[in-house]
């Protein structure tokens, strides 16, 4: 590979006429098949949803149980309805009186259609008994309803040794082995994002791919001093997949290394503790339509539906909740169509680029929609 300074400079011919990259919005021209699915194949567990986030966060680390609401149930619930979406879990739910409250507003107003994650307590972290209270306050969650646990992207990327400043903490610290243990012993399978978009990890420069993005939001970038690699971070997440074999690890955003299935199929192969949910990533998998079928068929069992949904997102198309949103997953999923777009937007977020449909059998398809989820989450639709 050849890095950026040794890339030739742009010659530009005499008759160029420059143009703003963020004012080029090219149409299609090709004609291609549309199917439009209103329904998918079969009721969907939408695995991968976030209504709630901490209300107070520091230099990338949620502190506190008070949580805000980025939507309503009853604003949801239609939308569910039309899109046959059975269930939406919650991932980031909090813990302690935050808890309890995303509970109330979502799992306790519609039984059996909304599910939630616990979050550790970061906050806690300096108490000396940090990792007995973690494995305790997961306990709790558990008795409260909440059905796993989930970790952002904040351990590995953003936890410090004094929570906000210091030293970055490993993701495979053994302060956090109780946590997992936990997990393992009261069948809570832990959702886990780890790293990013390998992009993120580049410079943000002409050469990059999700140039736009990063441009937009340059918080994303994680590239330079500093920073962990994507390698190092993957690495350390494996560590604690292989110490810790009883507890279930759904690898959030297929492994978080969805640009490199083999990647991504090696890790499986290794870790029987190991799924991974679609989220936010249908962009680069349908870019690779026959390596990503070849992948939905080889771990069928081990591939959970989710979108990483946020209601009211504007700034993140791929991700607002609402019926479009659904609509390109199940036409990835289900058909054959191609070159289209992976987000109702203008200018495709994640990377200039169209994606096609693996059009899946309908066994696989059941398997995605919901049968994994039921077994990984303990739910039945
Ligand atoms: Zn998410």
């Amino acid at each position: 590979m050849c890095d950026a300074s040794s890339r030739s400079p742009i010659e530009a011919p005499p008759t160029w006429k420059p143009l703003d990259l963020s004012a080029f919005a090219p149409e299609s021209m090709l004609e291609a098949k549309r199917t439009v699915i209103e329904k998918p194949r079969y009721p969907v567990i939408d695995m991968h949803a976030h209504m709630s986030f901490s209300a107070h966060v520091v230099n990338g680390v949620h502190l506190g149980p008070e949580r805000q609401y980025l939507g309503t149930a009853d604003e949801m619930i239609p939308v569910m309805d039309r899109k046959d979406v059975r269930v939406i879990n919650n991932l980031t739910a909090g813990y302690e009186a935050g808890l309890d409250d995303a509970l109330a507003k979502f799992d306790d107003k519609y039984p059996g259609r909304f599910c939630a994650f616990t979050e550790p307590i970061y906050a806690g972290f300096l108490e000396s008994d940090y990792p007995e209270r973690q494995a305790r306050a997961i306990e709790d969650a558990k008795r409260k309803g909440a059905k796993g646990l989930k970790l952002l992207k904040t351990l590995g990327l953003f936890l410090r040794e004094r929570i906000t400043e210091g030293e970055l903490v490993k993701i495979d610290d053994p302060r956090f082995d109780p946590m997992w243990e936990t997990c393992a012993a009261l069948n809570m399978p832990v959702g886990i994002h780890v790293s990013d978009p390998i992009a993120f990890f580049r410079p943000t420069d002409r050469f990059n791919e999700r140039y736009e993005e990063l441009n937009n939001h340059p918080d994303w970038s994680f590239h330079g001093p500093g920073f962990p690699s994507n390698e190092e971070l993957l690495a350390a997440r494996d560590r604690v997949f292989a110490r810790h074999p009883r507890t279930q690890f759904i690898a959030l955003h297929v492994g978080n290394f969805a640009e490199n299935l083999d990647h991504v199929a090696a890790s499986l192969d290794r870790f029987p503790n190991m799924t991974v949910d679609i989220a936010a990533r249908i962009s680069e998998l349908g870019r690779q339509p026959r390596a990503s079928r070849r992948f939905f068929e080889k771990y069928q069992d081990r591939i959970l539906f989710g979108t990483d949904a946020f209601p009211h997102s504007p700034d993140y198309p791929q991700q607002l909740f609402c019926d479009e949103l659904y609509d390109i997953y199940y036409r990835f999923l289900e058909t054959d169509d191609e070159n289209f777009d992976y987000a109702p937007a203008p200018i495709p977020p994640q990377g200039r680029w169209k994606i096609s449909g693996i059009h899946l059998p309908d066994s696989i398809l059941k398997k995605v929609y919901h049968e994994n989820s039921e077994r990984v989450l303990g739910l039945k639709i």
